[in-house]
């Protein structure tokens, strides 16, 4: 006798922040409705259960990459969210209206997490990541929501009212929703390697070309000792970063983009939230640092000036010590040539001049960013447009949901990537559930099935 293919009202593809929140979302929605009495000819017998949620997780747990966000911290929101500070701002904007931030902030409170903010930045109090799992996990069980883990989906296929879903191994599913919550194609050990994209592209949906960002920037090779990375290596410090970069080779360089804040210096390049920000930009190019942005050229100068007059006794070498990282100093005088002989007095105005035009203007050309491996997320993927904003279905396949990464929707560090990955899985799974149930949303304008 042929094997019985389990089935689910709904299905969430990925077991990382969309897709949990989208299975919380969308089994209170199934819990809070009528639908375990309603019957829908032609569509797959139940299981167990006719309101069953299930998370298809690839990997052998779920939430893998959100243990490793924030440093291990978990930077899950911010206090300034705000569709402005997206692509695409306009589209994000009818998602945001939908959900405010605050109620994202208050679910969690709710689950159980204590919330601590620093300079706008949300973190779980406990100081570690897994207090954000460990909520999350204890409402998928509250709400029996069933986690199948190792599960890569490979096949989505339309059936008699609903979807029926493959896995590498061959395992089966239909379900009547399918949320797809699959990641980019960001860090991919952690678990998003980029095979979500072909389960809906296969079925009609657009996409637009995809590139790692917020990572660090490579310098060329040839260039790593003679900007002296081997020794900046680990050094932190805060800036001003100016990316410059010329429209063809050979082209005057020109300003595309500015960030102020910390700066790590890596052997291969710089990284550090100012660079990751600046990471969108693909392609050769340069960075400029301004290592004291709040002093004009000429004030800077004047207190290389005045130093001098006081600290002229000092070495050269010492004479920087207590302005700069010991290790920054000894690269900037070698890159200036100065010799290490004599002392700070010997400086003439135009060393000065030279020192103070390092300091505001410390050039590192660019070969690229650090590609997958190391990029905390991903800019393009599913072509927005194809989505209804207000409840992240699929206008070209109706019964079809997406949230999170997979979308192309992207926002700056600080909280802002994972707040769209809760507020987008809270919405798709609300709205699928709320397709299933007889009571109507007047907030939501169209329903599938
Ligand atoms: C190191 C690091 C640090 C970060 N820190 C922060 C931070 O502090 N704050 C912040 O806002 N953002 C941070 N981000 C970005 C943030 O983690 C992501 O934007 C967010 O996790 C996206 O959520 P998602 O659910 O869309 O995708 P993901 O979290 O990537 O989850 C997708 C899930 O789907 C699974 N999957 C993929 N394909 C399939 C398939 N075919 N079948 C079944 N399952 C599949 C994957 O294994 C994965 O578990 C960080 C990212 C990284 C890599």
């Amino acid at each position: 006798m042929k094997e019985r293919i389990p089935t689910a009202a709904v299905a969430v593809i990925g077991g990382g922040a969309s897709g949990l929140m989208a299975a919380i979302a969308a089994a209170r929605g199934l819990r809070d409705s009528k639908t375990k009495s309603i019957k829908h000819p032609g569509e797959p017998s139940p299981d167990d259960r006719e309101d069953r949620v299930v998370v298809l997780e690839r990997c052998d747990r779920i939430g893998r990459k959100l243990l490793a966000t924030g440093n291990g911290r978990c930077n899950f929101s911010n206090t300034g969210i705000e569709s402005a500070l997206y692509h695409p701002a306009s589209w994000v904007e009818q998602v945001y209206s939908m959900l405010p931030p605050v109620r994202i902030h208050e679910s969690f409170e709710s689950m159980g997490l204590m919330i601590r903010c620093e300079d706008g930045r949300l973190y779980p109090a406990s100081g570690t990541a897994t207090s954000v799992l460990d909520v999350l996990r204890l409402e998928l069980d509250r709400l029996q929501v069933a986690l199948e883990c190792d599960f890569s989906a490979i096949k989505l296929l339309p059936k008699k009212g609903g979807w029926l879903l493959e896995a590498a191994d061959g395992r089966q599913l239909l379900a009547r929703r399918v949320i797809l919550a699959a990641g980019g194609k960001a860090s991919p050990q952690l678990g998003s390697d980029g095979s979500g994209y072909a389960l809906f592209t296969g079925l009609g949906h657009g996409l637009r070309p995809i590139e790692p960002a917020l990572t660090g920037l490579r310098c060329p090779v040839h260039e790593v000792r003679s900007l002296g990375l081997k020794s900046l290596n680990g050094i932190r410090l805060q800036a001003k970063a100016d990316w410059y970069q010329a429209a063809n080779a050979g082209d005057k360089m020109v300003l595309k983009a500015s960030e102020t804040g910390e700066i790590l210096f890596r052997e291969y390049g710089l990284s550090g939230i100012a660079i990751f920000q600046l990471s969108r930009w693909t392609g050769p190019g340069e960075i400029r640092l301004d290592l004291f942005p709040e002093l004009r050229f000429e004030d800077l100068l004047q207190k290389l000036i005045q130093m001098r007059q006081t600290l002229g006794w000092r070495s050269r070498e010492a004479f920087l010590v207590g302005t700069l990282h010991k290790r920054v100093i000894q690269v900037l005088m070698q890159q200036a040539s100065f010799q290490a002989k004599g002392t700070a007095a010997d400086f003439t105005d135009a060393d000065l001049k030279k020192l103070a035009g390092s300091m505001k203007d410390w050039r590192f050309p660019m070969a690229g960013n650090t590609g997958w491996q190391q990029a905390q997320i991903t800019l393009g993927g599913l072509s927005v447009q194809e989505f209804d904003p207000l409840t992240l279905e699929s206008k070209i396949q109706p019964g079809l949901y997406a949230a999170g990464e997979i979308l192309d929707v992207d926002g700056p560090c600080g909280g802002f990537n994972l707040h769209w990955a809760w507020t987008s899985g809270w919405l798709a799974g609300t709205a699928a559930a709320l397709s299933l149930s007889e009571t109507r949303n007047p907030l939501i304008r169209k329903q599938g099935g």
